[in-house]
């Protein structure tokens, strides 16, 4: 009887510890790390911008300081086709490839929602090829790049004498950053959030 209350106890103390370790792990963030073929298989896509994997602990930043997700590359697009052209890839891997994408506007989110934990952080401000434009007239408006930082359509609608109707109070915020979660600031009791001032949009995806 001794012996058994003796084995039973020692089960008990290990299972204690089994459950000690998870817990004590339960807060390490888990990494995906891609096959070496999935990373070299990027660099076998006709892009008019570049792939970079040296710039990889600043893409796994953001103002908020509590996340840092590091991706295996930060794609530099030249143009939108070069978007189009990584998501369809990373679409075609298949169900169970472990490869991510997220869009970089300022990085001034606060939870890493522009982080991608071993995958693909698209640097939307590297994107020159849409060259803002402000379109006077009755009905103004400024096509502007989701890589834009908002100052810049400030400045630049200001040569016009016209400014954004809905804005945000800080101005070095990307517009694809601010869209994406509706940028709300003064103006919006009288003008909506930005999103409703927004005209039209190109949603880009894998089949662009
Ligand atoms: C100092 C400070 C002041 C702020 N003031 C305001 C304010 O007055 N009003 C307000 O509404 N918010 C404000 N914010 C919040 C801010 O709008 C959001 O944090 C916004 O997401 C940051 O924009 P960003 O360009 O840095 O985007 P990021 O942080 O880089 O990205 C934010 C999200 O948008 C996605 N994203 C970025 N670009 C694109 C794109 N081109 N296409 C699709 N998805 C994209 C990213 O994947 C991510 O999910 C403020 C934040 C800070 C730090």
């Amino acid at each position: 009887l001794f012996l058994t209350y003796r084995r039973a106890m020692k089960q008990l103390v290990l299972q204690y510890l089994k459950l000690f370790l998870l817990l004590g792990l339960s807060g390490v963030t888990t990494e995906h790390v891609p096959k070496y073929d999935v990373l070299a298989s990027l660099g076998t896509l006709p892009l008019d911008g570049h792939f970079s994997f040296h710039d990889l602990p600043a893409a796994a930043r953001d103002f908020g300081n509590l996340s840092s997700f590091p991706p295996v590359a930060v794609l530099h697009p030249g143009s939108v086709a070069d978007i189009a052209r990584t998501v369809r890839h990373v679409f075609l891997m298949g169900e169970h490839s472990t490869l991510t994408v997220a869009a970089r506007g300022h990085g001034h989110s606060l939870y890493g929602q522009s982080q991608a934990a071993g995958g693909i952080v698209i640097r939307m401000e590297s994107l020159q090829s849409v060259k803002m434009q402000v379109h006077p007239g009755a009905s103004p408006y400024v096509d502007a790049s989701g890589g834009e930082l908002w100052i810049n359509v400030l400045k630049k609608t200001l040569k016009y004498g016209l400014a954004p109707k809905s804005w945000t109070d800080y101005l070095h915020l990307t517009v694809g950053g601010t869209l994406s979660n509706a940028g709300v600031s003064g103006q919006t009791f009288r003008h909506g959030p930005q999103i409703s001032n927004v005209n039209e949009l190109e949603i880009v995806t894998g089949m662009n």
